[in-house]
């Protein structure tokens, strides 16, 4: 037997840390400009992880960077802690993909990590304690003076990671952090995602495009629907909160909320909207 998963009915609440308002965003371009995203409405609330999915070239990246204050919207707005956003928050972290370009390769481990809070102008002592206490967390405390070149693929990731949670964000957005590294490797960085997000309380919105990856990481995942863009459907994760790769995967809710987000990823694809 197969049971509906359920939709958030209201996830608009008033905690909401992060509000995303009739989100538009055209690129614009000689010719028409090219509509990225059409209309975006949620909320995320303190302290929750969400997850975002949809087709590919649904805007993902664009909500992201709009949600980042690093592109302007053409329409609607995103609210961070009650203040809009116009341009990179203070409170927010941001992990890219392209974790090796995203870390400078003349500086060891420690020094990338260690940037940011400089220009945050923490002091030295309370830098130097915040940089220990982030490599160990994504456990790199061995190769602090290391350079990013010498690290493996899922280690480069670990530092990014690393000067994430140093910052002590209030918000850290993810943007297919794990998208390329190895099946392994993924797992062991979604694990600690998991683990940081409950060990730190820090609230983390994080785009993939794996759908396993949105079920096995959300409380709450937000599917996209194809272009024009807009939110087909939020679905609560029920799943629960102690997770591990193997029982997680395994539990038959973790099947039925993977089919029924494929299902709507299929209908997106096929250019259905959402009821009004
Ligand atoms: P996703 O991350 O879901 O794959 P993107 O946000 O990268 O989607 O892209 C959404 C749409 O916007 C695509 O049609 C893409 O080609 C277009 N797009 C993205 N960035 C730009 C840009 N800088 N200029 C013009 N069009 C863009």
């Amino acid at each position: 037997m197969t049971t509906t998963p359920i939709g958030v009915e209201n996830p608009g609440t008033s905690t909401a840390l992060l509000d995303v308002r009739g989100l538009k965003k055209v690129y614009q371009g000689k010719g028409r400009g090219v509509e990225a995203v059409c209309d975006l409405t949620f909320s995320v609330g303190a302290g929750e992880l969400v997850c975002i999915v949809g087709p590919s070239g649904a805007g993902k990246t664009t909500l992201l960077r709009c949600v980042a204050g690093l592109l302007d919207c053409t329409a609607g707005e995103v609210t961070l802690e009650g203040r809009k956003v116009t341009g990179p928050p203070p409170g927010m972290a941001v992990v890219f993909q392209e974790y090796g370009r995203s870390l400078f390769p003349w500086m060891t481990v420690r020094q990338n990590v260690e940037r940011p809070l400089k220009e945050k102008r923490v002091p030295k002592a309370e830098r130097q304690r915040l940089v220990r206490e982030a490599l160990d967390a994504v456990g790199l405390a061995e190769v602090h003076d290391a350079h990013p070149w010498q690290l493996s693929g899922g280690m480069q990731q670990r530092v990014a990671i690393a000067r994430a949670v140093a910052y002590e964000p209030h918000i850290l957005l993810m943007d297919e952090p794990f998208a390329a590294v190895d099946a392994q490797t993924r797992a062991e960085l979604e694990d600690l995602v998991r683990a940081l997000w409950q060990r730190l309380g820090v609230t983390v919105l994080f785009v993939t495009h794996d759908i396993d990856e949105s079920v096995y990481l959300g409380q709450r995942v937000i599917v996209l629907s194809n272009s024009p863009t807009v939110v087909l459907e939020e679905v609560a994760i029920d799943l629960p909160g102690e997770r591990d790769q193997l029982t997680t995967r395994s539990d038959p809710r973790f099947a039925e909320l993977r089919a029924h987000i494929y299902r709507l990823i299929q209908q997106a694809k096929e250019g259905h909207r959402p009821s009004p």
